[in-house]
């Protein structure tokens, strides 16, 4: 076989065989294929796409080369559950939900990713708080009989395939192709043993997936590959036209998370978000009758601080910033800048894409990959997007270790808008699917 040939032939539009995927893969592991060659073919993936076939063939290549991952869930409900997003603004929702999870009797093992151009990353969060874990076979199920949750990165003998693919992709324009991410999404889920898969995929303009037309596209596909492999998936569409939470950057939103986990939640939209994703996972795993007792045995466990005491055995199992965490000494940006409304309305933003931009510039993001972050950059704000505030009043507070100069508080002005009616939010989630 000659990857030229496969490349001739997808170029072509002819569908690649079972063997030929297995081969590909096989060697791109073993870095066997040249850069160049790996990026044609996926150049020519991207224009002609997969069909199914080829899509579940591609996946269990991807699979059959890397490690599996086999943690036996031992909480008391003993079910296993990935959550898994697929990138947003402020989207702290699995550090929020992980622990929240765990008070509730189900271990959370999954792998995250770090911030993606305007997104950011749980990984980076973790880190920020000095958490970063590798799968390691001698240490991974007593750390899980620890503490119920994994949260890990992805490291070389975990889906190697998928990390050099994505790094070739990254910088030939192939990320935005519907095949290549479900099957990379899917390959590092499929991988571990869980009895669950929660997937909630962002649509809007702070998001990847644009409208609801693609997002539904894209969470067919992923429904096939989980069928195929029997897998129960379950995915959500959610809104990501303004930011989630009142928080974005990285040990900023770990606060935030903290927050949250000692009831002391600001941010409308994303109580609602938490509180519709656990009452429906509560439901699907038939832990709870309706939403009602769903709701109940949620609220439980934040307010006995089951879910707090869950996050933060956490921390002190995986990080040796316990301490800092504890006594609140981990958030300490040199510079802050206060930002005042300029004018009376109900406020919104226009772009939050351009609001994880500006957080990427005050540090909190990479723009390459050589980028360092600053894990203390990042933007606080102080409303909900949607309500009323007054002329003067504080909205914003940016934070950065480097200078925050007026042209990015004039980045921070440029993403609002005004209007002098009430509108509606719309619904935090958009539909369900599975
Ligand atoms: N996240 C992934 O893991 N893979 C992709 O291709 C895109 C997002």
């Amino acid at each position: 076989m000659q990857i030229l040939d496969l490349i001739e032939k997808k170029k072509n539009k002819f569908s690649l065989s079972k063997k030929e995927y297995f081969w590909f893969v096989e060697l791109l592991v073993k870095n066997e294929i040249p850069d160049y060659q790996v990026s044609s073919l996926l150049m020519a993936i991207f224009i002609n796409g997969m069909n199914d076939d080829e899509l579940f063939n591609f996946t269990e290549a991807l699979i059959n080369n890397s490690k599996k991952i086999n943690g036996i869930p031992n909480n008391f409900l003993n079910i296993s559950i990935d959550k898994h997003s697929s990138g947003g603004v402020g989207d702290k929702v699995s550090l929020i939900i992980s622990p929240i999870l765990v008070a509730l009797g189900y271990d959370v093992i999954k792998l995250s990713g770090r911030g993606l151009s305007f997104t950011g990353g749980t990984i980076d969060k973790l880190e920020s708080i000095g958490i970063s874990y590798e799968y390691n076979e001698n240490n991974f199920q007593s750390l899980l009989d620890e503490t119920h949750m994994i949260l890990m990165l992805q490291s070389e003998d975990i889906v190697p395939g998928d990390k050099k693919l994505y790094a070739l992709r990254d910088v030939t324009g192939t990320i935005d192709s519907f095949p290549l991410i479900a099957a990379s999404i899917m390959s590092k889920k499929l991988i571990i043993e869980n009895d669950y898969i929660f997937l909630d995929i962002k649509i809007g303009e702070g998001a990847f997936f644009k409208t609801i037309e693609k997002g539904e596209e894209f969470a067919k596909l992923v429904l096939k590959i989980s069928k195929k492999f029997n897998r129960k998936t379950v995915i959500h569409l959610t809104n990501m036209n303004q930011p989630l939470g009142r928080t974005i950057g990285n040990a900023i939103e770990v606060k935030e998370t903290i927050d949250f986990l000692q009831n002391k939640m600001e941010s409308s939209n994303l109580k609602k978000l938490i509180y519709e994703f656990i009452t429906d996972i509560l439901i699907d795993t038939n832990i709870a009758k309706n939403k009602i007792e769903a709701t109940s045995k949620i609220n439980e466990v934040i307010h006995n601080k089951k879910a707090y005491y869950s996050f933060m055995n956490f921390v002190k199992t995986f990080s040796n910033d316990y301490k800092k965490v504890e006594s609140n000494n981990y958030f300490n940006p040199k510079n802050k800048i206060e930002i005042f409304s300029k004018q009376d309305g109900y406020l919104h933003f226009e772009s939050t894409k351009n609001l994880g931009l500006l957080s990427n510039f005050l540090g909190a993001g990479r723009f390459s990959k050589e980028d360092i972050i600053n894990y203390d950059a990042g933007i606080e704000l102080h409303f909900d997007p949607f309500s009323y505030v007054e002329k003067d009043q504080k909205i914003a507070t940016l934070y950065s270790n480097k200078e925050i100069t007026n042209e990015l508080i004039n980045k921070f002005y440029d993403c609002l808008v005004y209007s002098n009616e009430f509108t509606q939010q719309k619904d935090i989630i958009i539909k369900k699917i599975q």
